[in-house]
This record gives C-alpha cells, sequence and structure tokens, in this order.
C-alpha cells in the first residue's frame, strides 16, 4: 500500500477511536493532515481553529491564509507539502492543548510522521517545536536548522513562528516570511548532502 492510502487508513483509524480521544464529541470533530504524501516537507501546526473545524481542513482560516501564502511564494505550493497539526480537533476557545491532549494524539500524530517520511519538519509555532525541541525559546532558535535523531531517523526540523503570531506583529511576520524562504535553499543542501553520500558509496564500493 503507498503512503497516501496508508494515511487514509490513519485518518480512519482516528475516527473510529474519536470517543477515546478528548475534545471529539463525534468523528466529524477532526481534522486530518493533508497535501502530497509523497512531499520532502511535513509543516506541523498546534490545533484546528473554528474554520478549520467547520471545514475539516489545517489551516484555512486567517492565519491558514498567510501560511498557504507564504508557502505559494517561496514555490513550495500547499498542495505540494504535508500541512498537519499536534491535536487534531479544536480546544474550546481556541485555548492552548494540555499536555494530556497532546499525549493523546500523539500515537496518531507519530504514525502519520513515519507514513510520509519527510526529510524536513517545519514546525509552527511552539507546541509542535516542543514535540522535537525540547528547552528551546522560539525567539532564539527559529529559521535554523536542527538536527534530531527521531524515532531512529536523522530528521531536520525548522522551528518557526505560528502564522497567527505573523497577523499580531509585523516584525514577527518579517522573520515567518525570511525563515520560510531558506526552505527551498534547505531542501537543495538536503540534496546535495545525499548526492555527495552516494558519489562517496560508489567510490569506496569502487575501492575496496
Ligand atoms: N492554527 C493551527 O495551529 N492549526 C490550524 O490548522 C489552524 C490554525
Amino acid at each position: 500500500m503507498d503512503a497516501a492510502a496508508e494515511l487514509v487508513k490513519l485518518q480512519q483509524t482516528l475516527e473510529k477511536d474519536f470517543a477515546n480521544l478528548p475534545l471529539a464529541t463525534k468523528s466529524s470533530d477532526l481534522v486530518h493532515g493533508e497535501g502530497n504524501a509523497e512531499t520532502k516537507v511535513m509543516l506541523i501546526g498546534e490545533a484546528p481553529g473554528y474554520y478549520e473545524s467547520v471545514q475539516r481542513r489545517p489551516f484555512v482560516g486567517k492565519s491558514g491564509q498567510l501560511l498557504r501564502k507564504v508557502l505559494a511564494e517561496v514555490k513550495l505550493p500547499p498542495e505540494s507539502v504535508w500541512i498537519s497539526n499536534i491535536v487534531k480537533v479544536r480546544p474550546p476557545e481556541n485555548r492552548d492543548p494540555t499536555p494530556e491532549e497532546i499525549a493523546a494524539f500523539r500515537p496518531y500524530l507519530n504514525e502519520e510522521i513515519k507514513l510520509i517520511d519527510p526529510e524536513i519538519v517545519v514546525t509552527l509555532g511552539r507546541f509542535s517545536m516542543a514535540k522535537f525541541l525540547p528547552d528551546v525559546k522560539i525567539s532564539q532558535v527559529h529559521g535554523r536548522l536542527h538536527k534530531v535523531q527521531w524515532e531512529g531517523k536523522l530528521l531536520y526540523i525548522m522551528p518557526m513562528y505560528h502564522p497567527a503570531a505573523g497577523l499580531r506583529s509585523t516584525q514577527v511576520k518579517e522573520s515567518f516570511i525570511a525563515d520560510f524562504k531558506k526552505v527551498p535553499k534547505i531542501l537543495n543542501w538536503i540534496k546535495q548532502q545525499q548526492q555527495v553520500e552516494k558519489t562517496k558509496q560508489t567510490i569506496e564500493e569502487a575501492l575496496f
């Protein structure tokens, strides 16, 4: 089964499990990730807001419009990446998700990440950043590429401000855009690294 079909299966599992999940009163409260299952770039936000819960799509409200516009500007159209959230149901009044809520959705998100198998994860805001980079401050690390071991695999993490923060402050919005402009360059750099590795292996195989 390909990744797209596996992701549909995962979403069906989540819907079957809704009664065991916090925040959800019915399976249609769930807002799943969406995009290109074969992508190298996965974006993870916090939790759906009002418009996301109505449309059942991630990042379609005001902050989502900013995110999608910036993605298109850096030639990473939203449909070319995978966009998801730490928590998949809207918390009341859009409050911060609790540690228990984050923990309840964690196994599903972990499975989602494994199925997408991205080369780079862009974390949007502090909750998704904390999944990979605990004990850092977003103001100090945003826009800086981090290499982490996650579930036995090397993963590049690019922490970014949440687009909602960009709507509240011009300075943050400028940083958000500047950080996103780095992503295509990082993808090129990762590709070059992989080619160097491949060449090294070919030479080693020929010599030894
Ligand atoms: N904010 C998020 O973190 N995720 C969404 O899907 C929408 C707004």
